[in-house]
């Protein structure tokens, strides 16, 4: 979050004299309050949200430090307490006496919108159960704005989080998207997005997508192509600097049929025999893939008499 503009006047949410935009905000109620933050541009944080954080009795954040940076820009100054994934455990009984005897607590993310790919759903959940009230001021994601800048249809999509790093686990989990009929949307390290690309462009044929990097920041930048010009660009080009977003076409937006490898293909019926029959596992395959069902089915069974032998005859 280093590009962004220049900041909001301090006090923002409060009343400015002959302003009907701005009355004055109520402090914050008790309960829990997921607020969104910006995922670049500092100023994309609503005056809402600024009167909200400036009134909890203390805000659960990822990053103590950026958050507090983020705040201090503002003029505020609030109780910070850290909450990310490898305390949250610990901290969450906390956090939820403290809402369950009337306080206000603010969730943020380091940015963007909380439990978007980041920590607060077992705090909300165990919020519920507590009987504290859940609300909050939404606000940017990077996901959603990759979506509606891409060009690719927005009545239904799928978001997919962060594919699998390993090559055969992304497969895999590309090959059970292959005929949802809706935009797919995917973080993505910059690393691995030529690899990923290009498997996308192998499990899932020849698809419109969009690549949006670095959203709100100065280098904003929205990359669109078919999937296999988009993994070529990135094979030559290197690495993009930044964070990136994948955006893909649904099923119906596929002009050409995907090749699924052989070892495409085991590696799925592999992961659904581990966890059910035969018959079971090339039906799941062959609605994913269109393959027919018999053909799937005999090579299912090949491979789980080959487990069995694998597992008799160490
Ligand atoms: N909760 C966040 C949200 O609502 O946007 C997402 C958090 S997730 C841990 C971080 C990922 O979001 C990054 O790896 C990147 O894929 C994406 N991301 C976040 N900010 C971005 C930006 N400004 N431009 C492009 N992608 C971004």
């Amino acid at each position: 979050m280093s590009e962004e503009a220049p900041a909001t006047p301090a006090g923002a949410g409060q009343t400015r004299r002959g302003d009907r935009a701005s009355k004055p905000q109520p402090v914050a109620e008790p309960g829990l309050w997921l607020v969104a933050t910006p995922i670049g541009n500092l100023e994309d944080i609503s005056r809402r949200a600024l009167a909200v954080l400036a009134s909890v009795d203390s805000v659960a954040c990822e990053d103590t430090r950026r958050t507090g940076r983020l705040l201090a820009r503002h003029g505020i100054s609030a109780r910070l307490v850290s909450y990310h994934e490898h305390n949250a455990a610990r901290v969450r009984p906390a956090l939820i006496r403290t809402l369950a005897g009337g306080g206000s607590v603010a969730l943020v993310s380091d940015a963007g919108t909380p439990l978007i790919s980041d920590p607060g759903f077992k705090l909300v959940r165990e919020a519920h159960d507590a009987g504290v009230r859940v609300t909050g001021c939404p606000g940017p994601s990077a996901p959603l704005f990759a979506l509606i800048l891409s060009g690719l249809p927005t009545d239904r999509f799928y978001f997919g989080g962060f594919l699998p790093s390993k090559a055969g686990a992304r497969r895999e989990a590309l090959v059970s998207l292959r005929f949802l009929d809706a935009t797919l949307v995917f973080f993505e390290s910059p690393r691995r997005l030529a690899a990923s690309l290009d498997d996308m462009a192998t499990t899932l044929g020849s698809r419109p997508a969009a690549v949006a990097r670095e959203l709100t920041k100065l280098h904003e930048e929205l990359r669109r192509g078919t999937l296999d010009q988009l993994a070529g660009h990135y094979a030559s080009a290197g690495a993009p600097k930044g964070e990136v977003v994948v955006v893909v076409g649904g099923e119906r937006s596929a002009a050409v049929e995907s090749a699924l490898s052989d070892a495409d293909i085991d590696a799925r019926l592999d992961s659904l025999l581990a966890d059910g029959t035969v018959r079971d596992a090339a039906a799941t395959l062959s609605a994913e893939t269109g393959l027919p069902r018999r053909e799937l089915y005999a090579r299912a069974l090949a491979r789980a008499k080959e487990r069995e032998e694998c597992a008799v005859d160490p």
